[in-house]
């Protein structure tokens, strides 16, 4: 693992994504190396050779820049990288910004797979505005330990959720990303509805590098799935999201569950 501490000018970042103005990500690089990642095109901005979850660098701040009329805008935490990954614990660099947008009025989000993320547990209770989010997409510990190994675990995440609750801090849980046949939404659902103030809903898209990398462990390890993964990801059949962006749209409504959408996130533009 290389670690290296680099000075950065600019905490928040203007951000293109359809629920956030600024993004902040107080490092580069993520260890918790999913297999899905969609983050690792940030190796391209840096002189990095190894590979993605191989490396992090610990964003130095002189001096943390709030942009001017920032009260009412968006600021998502993080958007390439996890918070609260393991360095968060010592270097408390997602702090440091937290600390300096308070009071801003702006909204902050939060969305992270660690535990790690109750250590602010205090902190957040001073925002007037903000929410945290836990992405997770099954209850299979052994499918989590697959795909995103150096994560926390299902049930630390399921903790997270109901000590935020007892903390009355606004929580989501973000079912990203939807593995195809896998990840069981209503299971999802039943475990965690009573700590959870609504739900954020995600298709597995693969891209690029990563592609062949999933594909791959669909094959070796639930290999009675690969044709139907090779229908959506190679023959780009549509029908199976269809159908379950409207299955989870109606189980939603029925059990009078805040839902958000984000299937097919590429097209989606912000107005
Ligand atoms: S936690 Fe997010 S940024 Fe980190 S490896 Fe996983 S998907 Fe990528």
């Amino acid at each position: 693992m290389v670690v290296k501490e680099i000075v950065s000018k600019t905490a928040l970042t203007k951000s293109k994504l359809p629920v956030a103005d600024y993004v902040v990500n107080a490092y580069t690089g993520c260890i918790h190396k999913c297999i899905y990642c969609y983050a690792e095109f940030m190796k391209r901005f840096t002189n990095h050779t190894e590979e993605w979850g191989e490396f992090i660098d610990i964003k130095v701040f002189d001096k943390i820049n709030i942009p001017k009329n920032i009260e009412n805008t968006s600021v998502l935490l993080s958007s390439v990288t996890d918070p609260y990954n393991h360095f968060e614990v010592k270097h408390k660099k997602t702090r440091q910004i937290l600390e300096n947008l308070l009071g801003t009025g702006c909204r902050v989000g939060i969305l992270t797979k660690s535990k790690n993320v109750l250590q602010d547990i205090e902190l957040f209770k001073q925002f007037n505005n903000i929410e945290v989010g836990v992405s997770l997409n099954t209850m299979d510990d052994h499918f989590r330990k697959l795909i995103e190994p150096k994560a926390s675990s299902v049930e630390d995440r399921i903790n997270v959720l109901k000590t935020l609750r007892e903390n009355n801090i606004k929580t989501y849980l973000f079912m990203s990303p939807i593995f195809p046949y896998i990840s069981d939404y209503k299971e999802i659902i039943e475990r965690t509805k009573g700590f959870v103030d609504y739900y954020g809903f995600e298709n597995l898209n693969l891209r690029a590098g990563y592609k062949y990398r999933v594909l791959n462990i669909i094959k070796e390890k639930y290999n009675h799935l690969y044709n139907s993964y090779i229908d959506i990801y190679q023959k780009k059949s549509s029908s199976f999201w269809n159908e379950l962006e409207m299955e989870i749209i109606k189980y939603c409504k029925d059990n009078k569950i805040e839902c958000k959408m984000w299937f097919y996130h590429e097209k989606i533009r912000k107005k």
